[in-house]
């Protein structure tokens, strides 16, 4: 469930009916959320999604246990440099600018069996998957399509994709981590 810009005492409830997979996307928005009740409650696992500087890898390896926005191979150096600190793993998505926009982050499809293959061997990197945010203004069905057939010509397992607007056609593609955030708890006013 995606918690961007919902305040803790909106979250603490679903935290205490056992919901445990929570979703972020600024570092310092998620820190001072979550920092207490994730150490108290243990069985918490933060998703960062949103964009991610490499400066701010050693405030995230600490905190959250996946990251969906693996982008570029300086953030992964970064990410295998801290979490070897922390002993931790990871588990990352590679994001995929699946409708080749320039406004978007993500890897090419041209680009992805090499940037995936640097990463588990060269890092050692723990990719469990490949995350896309279709294009806006088009059908998703044919970019999901294509998620589907690059995570399976990868021998991957996991895809995260949909949101909100289009997780049922998401699932239909073989989503595994859907990212729901105000169909669950409402409109966001930010
Ligand atoms: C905000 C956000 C979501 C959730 O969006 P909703 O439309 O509120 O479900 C999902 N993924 C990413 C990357 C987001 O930033």
């Amino acid at each position: 469930m995606v918690t961007k810009t919902f305040s803790l005492e909106k979250v603490k409830p679903l935290v205490g009916i056992g919901h445990k997979h929570f979703g972020e996307n600024k570092v310092q928005e998620a820190i001072e959320k979550w920092s207490l009740l994730k150490e108290n409650t243990p069985n918490i696992k933060l998703h960062m999604i949103g964009k991610l500087q490499s400066n701010k890898v050693k405030n995230v390896v600490p905190l959250f246990d996946y990251i969906h926005s693996l982008d570029n191979y300086k953030l992964a150096e970064k990410i295998a440099k801290e979490q070897e600190k922390f002993k931790k793993k990871i588990k990352l998505f590679i994001q995929v600018n699946i409708g080749e926009e320039e406004q978007k982050s993500g890897v090419n499809q041209k680009d992805l069996p090499e940037f995936f293959s640097n990463c588990i061997r060269n890092l050692n990197l723990d990719i469990i998957g490949l995350m896309c945010l279709p294009p806006m203004d088009k059908d998703p069905k044919i970019f999901f399509k294509k998620m589907q057939n690059l995570k399976k010509d990868l021998g991957l397992k996991e895809l995260s994709m949909g949101m909100s607007g289009d997780y049922l056609e998401a699932m239909n593609y073989g989503s595994t981590f859907v990212r729901i955030g105000s169909k669950i708890l409402g409109n966001r006013s930010q």
